[in-house]
């Protein structure tokens, strides 16, 4: 038994196999050949050909079935690359003259055709290099006797061990047989771990050297509460975590009680509890656990796992569903916020020193205000199916929110001019989460209709620690007495001004942070809809003035740990 320590990413424990997926190296050995092998090789060529070509098509019909014809036509042109009669011919001329596996000769005739088309300047011949890669890999695992690993393709439950997922990665798990993953690297709050928290499975990252020392098929044990990793259990430690399981459902079952009950003070303040969502699927798990909302749909998993951009069409009937579903409460769609550790295929962007302090979210909107206007327009056209809000990510000045509000005005003239109808006192709010935005709070209330306190980003630019980096995790102090002022300032200001105040940041939906938000003056608390019930729960439990007092008292101490062990011990109390 090997106890592995990481980072507690989303909470719950799973029991079961390890899977491991990671970055494919195929080592091609060069291995000579009599000459009266070449038929055998040629038949093994012809035979991972046929293979492959399967594999595609069925590959093709599932992505059909899931995702629709058009992302299915992709694997048109690695169809077209099996076809090649060029690339065909020459394997079979050289494996004749050069007598050596077929393996070595096809990875060679493959480097040579990538080699070729990276040097022409054609956009499209350029896109082809990665059809001509990926149908090659498939080939070189046939022709090596190697399966591809494909979470499509699991058959039970597994627990995924990987270097490192990307959220599109995470986003391809939704559905699948994963119970829970492990990864060498992250931080708390990267996108991977959120994404974890939506499909509702534990997770624990930045375990060092996971991938090393866990083996295939391994059991493991993932806590996510405590971000610890078992390899190998004992029967004691299996008995210890399967009773451990059980009293979490229990207390589950505590919480869940109070779903649907007001999330109100004993004394009377009633705050609004709203679900943040990834995808529109996730909305009856919303209502489930009680949600007085959506505080936070965050919109760029739309344009991931494909290869071309999302039409006004796709994005104005997934908004309008949310709209409809949730109706009559609201919505509040977020804008494209791509960039940091959200990469997306399908725009050119070059990779940067510093991403999260680069060309990201609205940054990128106001500079390409085509593909930001097509979002504005659909989330206008869906405002009359509900009670939709939208706001801006990562606002740092005035000026940014302003030109982002002349696009929306631009946006609602063009719908205007058509006669299409929308919803023209549609509020826009202002995600603060960049410490010159919460310091210049006052100046943004002005012009925006609410303010919605984004922490992941706000610790990370606060305490300039990366949020992904697992070297500099024990930096990453949510209770940091600098982002307490800062929150602060954010929700005195917006109150001046006379405008709610949420906070959807991953730290809204942490328990012993409750009673001191809810102090300060916080106005709503959007999280992953299953740590809801608890939340209520917590709430229900105090009188404003006694959140009030804890968080003057959190206020005052000078460190995060020294407030982290304050709200804690607070949240005991009241929870005896
Ligand atoms: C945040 O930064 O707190 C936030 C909610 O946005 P994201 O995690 O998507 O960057
Ligand atoms: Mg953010």
């Amino acid at each position: 038994m090997i106890e592995l320590k990481g980072i507690a990413a989303a909470s719950g424990i799973s029991i079961g196999p390890a899977y491991k997926i990671g970055k494919e190296e195929l080592v091609i050995e060069r291995e000579p050949i009599k000459e009266q092998d070449i038929p055998i090789q040629i038949q093994l060529f012809e035979e991972s050909l046929i293979k492959t070509r399967r594999e595609i098509i069925e590959l093709q019909k599932r992505i059909g079935l899931e995702m629709g014809q058009e992302e299915a036509e992709i694997f048109d042109a690695h169809l077209l690359v099996l076809e090649d009669r060029m690339l065909i011919e020459e394997v079979i001329s050289r494996l004749k003259k050069e007598k050596v596996n077929v393996a070595y000769i096809f990875s060679g005739v493959l480097k040579k055709y990538i080699d070729v088309f990276s040097k022409i300047e054609d956009e499209y011949l350029k896109e082809r290099i990665a059809d001509i890669n990926d149908v090659g890999k498939r080939i070189l695992r046939h022709l090596l006797g190697k399966e591809k690993k494909s979470l499509g393709d699991l058959k039970e439950k597994v627990i995924v061990v990987a270097h490192d997922l990307s959220p599109s990665d995470t986003a391809a798990m939704h559905k699948q047989l994963v119970s829970a993953f492990v990864t060498d690297i992250g931080g708390k709050t990267s996108h991977t771990a959120i994404m974890a928290k939506s499909l509702e499975i534990p997770a624990v990252v930045g375990v060092e050297e996971a991938t090393v020392k866990i083996k295939p098929s391994d059991l493991l044990i993932v806590d996510g509460n405590k971000g610890i990793v078992i390899i190998d259990p004992d029967e004691k430690t299996l008995q210890i975590y399967g009773q451990e399981e059980e009293r979490l459902k229990g207390i589950a079952q505590r919480f869940l009680s109070v779903k649907d009950a007001p999330a109100a003070t004993i004394d009377g303040r009633t705050i609004d509890i709203y679900a943040n969502i990834e995808f529109p699927d996730e909305v009856p798990s919303v209502k489930l656990h009680g949600a007085m909302g959506i505080g936070l749909y965050r919109t760029e998993f739309f344009y991931m796992n494909r290869k071309d951009l999302p039409l006004e069409e796709e994005h104005y009937q997934a908004y309008k569903y949310v709209a409809e579903e949730m109706k009559p409460y609201s919505v509040i769609i977020r804008t494209l916020d791509l960039g940091g550790d959200k990469f997306l295929s399908q725009f050119e962007i070059p990779s940067e020193m510093q991403p999260f302090l680069g060309w990201r979210a609205i940054r990128f909107c106001l500079a390409r205000p085509d593909i930001f206007k097509l979002q504005l327009r659909a989330i206008l056209r869906a405002s009359v199916h509900g009670n939709l809000k939208l706001m801006y990510p990562m606002i740092s000045g005035i000026e940014e929110l302003e030109q982002a509000n002349r696009i929306l005005e631009e946006a609602k003239e063009e719908l205007r001019n058509k006669g299409i109808p929308f919803n023209n006192d549609i509020p826009v709010g202002a995600m603060i989460e960049v410490p010159s935005a919460a310091m210049t709070a006052d100046i943004l209330a002005k012009q925006a209709d609410f303010f919605s306190i984004g922490t992941n980003d706000l610790i990370q630019y606060s305490l300039a620690v990366d949020r992904v980096n697992e070297k500099v995790a024990y930096l990453y102090e949510p209770a940091h007495p600098a982002v307490l002022r800062l929150i602060k300032n954010i929700i005195d200001a917006a109150h001046n001004a006379h405008i709610k105040v949420g906070m959807c940041g991953e730290m809204a939906g942490e328990p012993s942070f409750a009673l001191m938000l809810l102090g300060l003056g916080l106005d709503e608390f959007s999280m992953p809809p299953q740590v809801i019930p608890e939340l209520k729960y917590i709430i229900r439990c105090v009188t404003f003035k006694q959140a009030q007092e804890i968080a003057h008292q959190a206020l005052m101490l000078s460190t995060g740990r020294e407030v982290e062990e304050f709200s804690h011990a607070k949240l005991n109390e009241v929870l005896k």
